[in-house]
C-alpha cells in the first residue's frame, strides 16, 4: 500500500511511505550511534542529545527536562525530550500526546524496544510540520527510563513517564488521549493493546484498524486479556486516558519472544512497512477522536 494519492491529503496530518522509509534509516542510524542507552549511562545522554538534534534541523525547538531520581543502583540522572505542536489558539485547546521510549535494556541494542517507536515520533515531526490543525495541540515526548534495572517492581523502571505524567497533571492541560508506542518497528508486526488502557481509546484504536483495513491494510491490532506494564501506567495513574500499543511477540515461536532484550535486536528486524502501519493507525486514531469531539 505505497504510493497513490498521498499527495491530496498534503495539508491534512498525513503520514507518507516517504516518512516510514526516513523513520526506517533513522533507526539503524540512531542504534549504531547510541547502541548504549541505558538510564544514566553517557550513551543514553547522547541519545536525548542526538533526538533533539534530529529536531532542530526540522526546525522543532526541543525541550529537554532532565531530572534526577533513585533507582536501585542509586540516584541516576535521566533525560526526557519533547516537542510541540500548537495548532489550536484557545487556551484550553485539547492536547494529544505521543510518547516513545528511548533507553534500552542495558547490552541490549534496542532497534525495535525503543530505537523504533522514537524514529517513528522524530518522522512524525515532519509530519506535524507540514500538517495542518488534526483538532488538537500535539505533544510528542521521548522518554528515558522505561526499563527496569533489576525487576518492574514499584520503584523500578518507568522514571520518565513518572515525571512527564506529573508535570503534565500540573500544567493542567486537557488532554484527550495519551498515546503510547512500543516495539511497533517488528518486521513481523501484531499489535496488542492490553487490558489496563482505557476502555474508550481501545475502542477508538480497534476503529482505526478497521478502518486502515477498509483501505487495504491488513488488520494487524488485537486485545488482549494481559495487563502490560508500561509507561501508558504512569499517565493513568494520574488520570488521564491513556493506551499502549505494543508488538509483544517479537521473534521465534508464538510467545517465546527471542529477540526481546537481546542483542538479537537489532534493526534488520525492523522494517518500514510496520512504522508506516503504526504510524498510520495513530493518525486514523487522531481523526476519529476529532470526529468524537465534533459531535
Ligand atoms: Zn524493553
Amino acid at each position: 500500500m505505497f504510493g497513490g494519492v498521498e499527495c491530496v491529503l498534503a495539508a491534512a496530518l498525513a503520514f507518507l511511505p516517504s516518512d516510514a522509509r526516513n523513520a526506517h534509516s533513522l533507526v539503524s542510524d540512531f542504534a549504531r550511534k547510541c547502541p548504549v542507552r541505558d538510564a544514566g549511562s553517557r550513551g543514553a545522554h547522547s541519545a536525548a542529545g542526538y533526538i533533539a538534534s534530529h529536531l532542530k534541523t526540522l526546525g522543532v525547538a526541543p525541550e529537554l527536562d532532565k531530572f534526577a531520581a533513585p533507582t536501585p543502583n542509586g540516584v541516576r540522572t535521566f533525560i526526557n525530550v519533547g516537542a510541540e505542536w500548537r495548532f489550536e489558539t484557545s487556551g484550553d485547546a485539547p492536547w494529544i500526546v505521543l510518547t516513545s521510549h528511548y533507553d534500552t535494556k542495558c547490552g541490549c541494542p534496542g532497534a525495535n524496544d525503543g530505537a523504533s517507536t522514537s524514529a517513528l515520533l522524530l518522522a512524525f515531526a515532519s509530519a506535524l510540520n507540514r500538517s495542518e490543525s488534526p483538532g488538537f495541540n500535539i505533544q510528542l515526548l521521548w522518554l528515558d527510563g522505561e526499563e527496569c534495572m533489576k525487576a518492574y517492581l514499584p520503584g523500578d523502571g518507568f522514571w520518565g513517564s513518572k515525571r512527564a505524567a506529573e508535570k503534565l497533571k500540573a500544567s493542567g492541560r486537557r488532554v484527550k488521549a495519551v498515546i503510547c508506542l512500543d516495539m511497533l518497528g517488528d518486521a513481523d508486526l501484531n499489535i496488542s493493546i492490553p487490558r489496563n488502557v482505557t476502555p474508550s481509546l481501545s475502542r477508538v484504536a480497534l476503529a482505526a484498524a478497521a478502518q486502515l483495513e477498509k483501505r487495504g491494510f491488513k488488520n494487524k491490532v488485537s486485545t488482549i486479556r494481559e495487563l502490560v506494564k508500561d509507561d501508558h501506567q504512569a499517565f493513568l495513574e494520574q488520570g488521564f486516558p491513556a493506551i499502549d500499543l505494543i508488538d509483544f511477540d517479537y521473534g521465534g515461536k508464538k510467545g517465546e519472544n527471542r529477540y526481546w532484550h537481546t542483542t538479537e535486536d537489532t534493526p534488520d528486524k525492523v522494517s518500514a512497512e510496520s512504522i508506516l502501519y503504526s504510524a498510520r493507525l495513530v493518525v486514523e486514531m487522531i481523526e476519529q477522536l476529532a470526529v468524537s469531539s465534533e459531535s
